[in-house]
């Protein structure tokens, strides 16, 4: 039961987050856990559970499905992990990268995922949470829709129906 040495450049504070927020549910800090941790951080963009599960076992981990499974609504409770619902209804999973947060637009039809930066919405949610006294943790800012090309697809003559005479 061994674990490939990691060359992480993990930042020890997610370390300390995890193993706090752990604690705190009487659980510890396991190497499996840590694994777990660090792969996460490690995995590029957003990805599904079975996703990370593959990229494990392709950097050599011993890890079960079943663990993975358990590991990463922690990894979310504790502030570390942020989970969203793509258009086919998959949890989806992003790590955090310090506070640099990213909001996603979200295509219903083809479950194409946008990120996007707006200084605007983060200034107006760090006032909001000033006015009330609010502490954050990160913010989630999911905007769920329909991207240029379905738009297209899908009301392929909107804009021309209107000029069009009526037989
Ligand atoms: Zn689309
Ligand atoms: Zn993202």
């Amino acid at each position: 039961m061994q674990s490939p040495k990691d060359e992480s450049t993990l930042n020890p504070q997610f370390i300390t987050q995890f193993e706090d927020y752990l604690k705190s549910c009487g659980l510890r800090l396991t190497q499996k856990r840590l694994d777990i941790l660090n792969q996460v951080f490690d995995y590029p963009g957003h990805f599904q559970t079975e996703d990370l599960l593959v990229q494990m076992r392709r950097n050599g981990y011993l890890v079960s499905r079943p663990t993975i499974y358990r590991t990463l609504p922690l990894l979310v409770k504790s502030g570390l992990l942020t989970e969203f619902i793509d258009a086919q209804k998959n949890t989806r999973y992003e790590s955090i990268h310090s506070l640099q947060e990213h909001a996603h637009l979200i295509c219903l039809r083809c479950n194409q995922i946008v990120e996007f930066k707006e200084p605007r919405i983060d200034a107006l949610q760090k006032a909001v949470c000033e006015a009330h006294q609010f502490k954050p943790v990160r913010f989630r800012n999911e905007i769920i829709g329909h991207c240029a090309e379905c738009q297209a697809e899908l009301e392929p003559k909107t804009t021309e129906a209107n000029d069009e005479p009526t037989a």
